[in-house]
């Protein structure tokens, strides 16, 4: 995958934003598995959090404020950030992007359970 063909490099550069921020972009969830279903981009294409050393320290710091401060923006208090890395723990796009699932209680479940439940309730 290169940012060329890369869906979620398209969506950072040209999507719909909830918010956009120096090399940071989130957008709502197309099928969002919780009530507030967002994800977190950077613009930086790397294909899984595996990378994430060839990120400066600066910008995974950034990065990791980004998500906070998209959750305030939004109001939410409590909310779970999730991160899949590679296809047998859930991901399907090869983009490094956080998932930021808040809204109603979310339960204490581990994610992936958590996550299941919400399925099955709509
Ligand atoms: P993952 O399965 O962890 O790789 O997460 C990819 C997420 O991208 C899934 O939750 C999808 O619902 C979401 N998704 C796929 N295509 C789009 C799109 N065009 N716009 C917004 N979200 C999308
Ligand atoms: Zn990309």
């Amino acid at each position: 995958m290169t940012p060329n063909d890369c869906l979620f490099c398209e969506l950072v550069r040209s999507g719909s934003h909830i918010r956009r921020a120096d090399g940071f972009a989130a957008f709502e969830d197309i099928n969002p598995k919780a009530e507030i279903h967002v994800l977190i981009v950077p613009e930086r294409h790397i294909d899984t959090f595996r990378q994430i050393g060839e990120f400066p320290a600066e910008e995974v710091r950034r990065m990791l404020e980004f998500i906070a401060e998209t959750a305030l923006s939004l109001g939410l208090e409590d909310y779970r950030v999730l991160c899949t890395v590679g296809p047998s723990a859930g991901q399907t796009v090869f983009h490094l992007h956080w998932h930021l699932l808040g809204g109603r209680d979310l339960g204490s479940h581990l994610p992936a359970l958590a996550l299941a439940e919400v399925e099955g309730e709509q």
